[in-house]
């Protein structure tokens, strides 16, 4: 087992941690760890929401999470060598849970905290819980299916420097303000509220709060981009944008479908990352980098049969045709599989949180034939334990 770096006490907030994590992006977080390029070591995380999720069967705690907590992040790790313009080369060695702490959640968040991608149609809080036996994991609240995991971290990324900070912060600000009464807001811009930032000093704390990214969307430094297929084996190129790149994760998934629809959408638990670092200096200008590229690993889930779901860009309200819009095409292809297995004895909520969480395909099948986008939603049949083929 390799050395762990970053150790999480379950029992205890992030911010009581005997090194803090955080849960802001900003280049003036101090690192907490350092690493030489080369070095193999373990990275402990917590869940997503540090811990605000329970094992029980009562959705109130995905009601009222408190999403000024989130993400909370294991790091900055410094990796020695490395400057701006590099590629931050990593290994994704293993990942599990952690030992007594073998299960999982998938929630359906409210209208009020955000909501999923169809919060039109499912405007309330909804929760499953997932027990983790080994590779498999099944749920007390969504019987009938067991499937395999495709564990990965839903965030991960390397820390801004001030100039990218700064763009982020005004374009996500000029979006918010085209709507600003808008409930969710456009974006989730800086809020100092439980903002968590490492070892920081106090005098600076004000000041870094205020400027800090959240960590909702995924941005040019990878960050919270919620690929399932970041699994074990993989290998990630980060552009590095500070000195010491100061590499955070966090956001643990056990499994998840493309896509996480329901926002709290994937299998989220707390765990372990193996990790191997390695640097390609100067490697940004070299290869064109602008957002990061990943090698897949070899160890992934092999079903080989699914029911696929097309969907088309139009709107399930009014019927109204939308130009080549993916969003508007995807979200139908997961309508459509919802009412298919509506048919098989789950209620909405049940198949919307299987769809988050199971390891289903996405895919932008056409985007060329006007006007209709064509997206397509693959549900593996052999995660069920019955037939779910039109007969
Ligand atoms: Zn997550």
């Amino acid at each position: 087992m390799p050395k762990t770096l970053f150790k999480v006490d379950l029992t205890k907030p992030m911010y009581e941690q005997e090194l803090p994590g955080h849960n802001r992006w900003h280049p003036d977080i101090p690192a907490v760890v350092s690493v030489n390029p080369g070095d193999v070591f373990r990275i402990e995380c917590k869940d997503w929401t540090d811990g605000q999720i329970k094992n029980d069967d009562n959705p109130d705690d995905i009601r009222d999470v408190e999403l000024t907590v989130v993400h909370v992040l294991s790091g900055p790790i410094y990796v020695n060598g490395a400057q701006p313009g590099d590629i931050l080369v990593v290994d994704l060695l293993d990942i599990g849970a952690l030992p007594g702490d073998e299960w999982g959640f998938t929630g359906i968040f409210a209208r009020e905290n955000g909501g999923g991608f169809l919060v039109d149609h499912y405007p309330t809080a909804a929760k499953a819980i997932w027990d983790l036996e080994g590779i498999y994991t099944k749920s007390r609240h969504i019987p009938g299916v067991r499937f395999a995991g495709i564990p990965h971290p839903g965030l991960i990324g390397c820390a801004p420097s001030h100039e990218l900070l700064s763009k982020w912060n005004q374009r996500e600000a000029e979006l918010v303000a085209t709507a600003p009464d808008r409930v969710p807001p456009l974006a989730a811009l800086p809020n100092p509220q439980n903002a968590i930032l490492g070892t920081l000093p106090q005098s600076e704390f004000e000041r870094v709060a205020a400027e800090a990214a959240r960590t909702v969307p995924p941005r040019e430094h990878g960050g919270n981009c919620d690929i399932k297929n970041l699994s074990k084996g993989s290998r990630i190129y980060f552009p590095v944008y500070v000195e010491g790149a100061k590499l955070s994760m966090g956001d643990i998934h056990f499994s998840q479908g493309d896509g996480e629809i329901s926002f709290c959408g994937a299998i989220e638990m707390s765990g372990y990352i193996d990790l191997h670092v390695d640097l390609i200096k100067g490697g940004v200008e070299k290869y064109g980098l602008v957002n990061p590229i990943f090698k897949p690993g070899p160890v992934e889930p092999r079903y080989s049969e699914y029911l696929v779901f097309e969907g088309i860009s139009v709107d399930e309200f009014s019927g109204k045709q939308y130009y080549l819009d993916a969003h508007v095409a995807y979200r139908r292809a997961c309508l459509n599989a919802i009412e298919y297995l509506k048919k098989f004895g789950y209620t909405g909520e049940q198949a919307y949180l299987l769809l988050s969480c199971a390891p289903v395909e996405g895919r932008v099948s056409g985007i060329v034939d006007i006007p209709n986008a064509c997206c397509t939603l693959a549900l593996p049949t052999e995660i069920f334990d019955r037939p779910i083929l039109p007969v």
